[in-house]
């Protein structure tokens, strides 16, 4: 796909996350690798808004080489790049339902989510927490990539969930999936629920590796 064609693509895909409600305001950044660096949504810009021909790009260092400068969150994308060679791209938001399951005390810090649905499974497996760190803190970056080479999924605490995938749609589809998992534990949590057992999950690893 040709450079032109990607940004079309990451300004569509963004305007439809804003749309939905998955993000806003200024929050919710999405990148893309390219062959000589990167492409990464703009510092302060809507999901809503996304102009193609100002989406910043990034030289294989990650130094800004053109359009407007990008986001302040580009760390948490480099680091998940860092140690996934075949992740095409990179999403994080704040949507709601991750960022209240996010917040949660008592979750397991090694995978938050129980396994509600075989798409889920599919989709992100398992969901370690990062701790909590201030915005901007490079130790988060540093937390993320000590994750990152086993989970291509990783929520922040407090803060909201970071999806590489190997190609755009593939991360935009995994964070949405992600985000209505979150919604459906919140909805069962006070429910008795039956969710998949352990010989389910591991054969639907088995059967779609990820
Ligand atoms: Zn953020």
């Amino acid at each position: 796909m040709s450079e032109t064609k990607i940004r079309d693509e990451i300004a569509k895909l963004a305007k439809s996350i804003y749309e939905r409600g998955l993000t806003f305001g200024s929050s919710g950044n999405i990148s893309v690798r390219l062959d000589d660096g990167w492409l990464m949504t703009p510092t302060g810009s809507s999901m809503g808004e996304i102009d193609p021909a100002r989406i910043s790009k990034l030289d294989k260092d990650g130094n800004h080489v053109s359009g407007d400068k990008p986001t302040k969150e580009t760390f948490l994308h480099l680091a998940m790049y860092d140690q996934r060679a075949n992740a095409g791209a990179v999403v994080h938001l704040h949507s709601t339902h991750s960022v209240a399951v996010s917040c949660m005390a008592d979750v397991d810090p090694k995978n938050v989510l129980p396994p509600i649905t075989a798409y889920y499974v599919m989709k992100i497996g398992t969901l370690p927490l990062i701790p909590y760190f201030p915005p901007g803190d490079l130790d988060l970056a540093k937390a993320v990539r000590e994750m990152a080479s086993d989970h291509h999924a990783v929520l922040l605490a407090n803060h909201g969930p970071v999806v590489a995938g190997k190609s755009l749609r593939d991360a935009v589809y995994a964070t949405e999936e992600l985000e209505e998992t979150a919604r459906l534990f919140l909805m069962l949590k006070d429910l008795k629920t039956r969710y998949l057992t352990d010989e389910q999950v591991r054969a639907l690893q088995d059967k779609f590796p990820s």
